[in-house]
């Protein structure tokens, strides 16, 4: 359950979180075009807050209301201002949060015709997306039976609310198996990304991740590719199959709210050892060095609260 905090920020103003409520008639409700993003602030080293590459989140947040041929009624800034309002007004030091581009009530038909653009801002704490075991002893991923959507068929670039219907559905499918995590391929049968993160995997030294074709372009996914070249560890984005996956020594999801969580196992297969192996080890801990503010290298990347 998501913890109540105090107030949501709602369409230019903060309002208390329990008034934060929407019109059963609302278009995006009924038919899925809306844009979010998800976006982290950790505590840093020194005791202060930081929001993890905020002006990132926000220019996806743009890209994918203008794929999605919404306008955002509001600037780049007064969004990313509005983020870091909705933190200190919930006193959060640490957490999630979620800008949700939506469109309003108005006309019912598939055209929006000119209900209005609205916004809304939540933040509540948020620890590992798949748990702390997680992090540290890697998850069962299974390749689901749903396949990722075909670069025709949904904007696969943009966090367009109607595209996690496929993540939902593949998600469910896994749990229920007693899996932990999804991994999709896409229409042509090549691995693609899971159902909320990019994968990785590591043979021989060399991690591979799967180009941005078809998927979105994740910044946790840019920082591991940052952190790879900084470490001189060789990487090629490349499209690759889910026996090569069987295969690898290392695999690993990246993700805002997954950070890098090892992969232990695929399809009941083992991975390497079946344990976190030394690369994704090495990426893992310079990531949260990244994000918690003890590296003076990327200091760029976060936005001090
Ligand atoms: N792929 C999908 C489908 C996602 O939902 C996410 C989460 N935003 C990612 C990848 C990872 O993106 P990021 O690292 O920017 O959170």
């Amino acid at each position: 359950m998501v913890e109540k905090m105090d107030k949501i920020w709602m369409d230019g103003k903060l309002i208390p979180w329990g008034e934060a409520n929407v019109h059963i008639l609302t278009h995006t409700l009924h038919y899925g075009l809306g844009a979010f993003e998800g976006i982290r602030c950790y505590k840093t080293h020194d005791g202060k807050s930081a929001i993890f590459r905020l002006r990132e989140h926000i220019d996806r947040l743009f890209d994918s209301a203008h794929i999605g041929d919404l306008q955002i009624p509001y600037s780049k800034k007064e969004i990313a201002e509005a983020c870091k309002e909705t933190l200190r007004a919930n006193q959060l030091k640490e957490g999630y949060i979620r800008p949700l581009i939506f469109i309003g009530e108005g006309v019912m038909g598939v055209h929006p015709g000119k209900n209005p653009i609205r916004v809304a801002i939540i933040t509540w704490p948020w620890g590992a997306y798949l748990g702390e075991e997680a992090l540290e002893k890697g998850i069962r991923a299974k390749v689901s039976s749903y396949n990722r959507h075909h670069v025709n068929v949904m904007m696969t670039k943009a966090k367009i609310s109607g595209n996690y219907v496929n993540s939902v559905l593949a998600k469910r499918e896994v749990v229920r198996m007693g899996y932990d995590e999804a991994v999709m391929l896409d229409t042509e049968g090549y691995v693609s990304e899971a159902s909320g993160e990019n994968i990785f995997m590591v043979k021989n030294g060399v991690l591979k991740t799967t180009p941005l074709t078809s998927v979105l372009p994740g910044i946790t996914r840019d920082c591991v590719i940052t952190i790879a070249k900084t470490k001189r560890i060789p990487l090629v984005e490349e499209r690759f199959t889910r026996d090569e996956l069987y295969a690898a020594h290392e695999a690993f999801f990246t993700g805002t709210a997954a950070e890098v969580t090892p992969i232990r196992e695929v399809d009941d297969r083992k991975i390497g050892e079946g344990k976190p192996g030394p690369v994704t080890r090495e990426i893992q801990a310079s990531y949260f060095d990244i994000v918690k503010g003890r590296n003076p290298d990327t200091r760029e990347w976060l936005d001090y609260l």
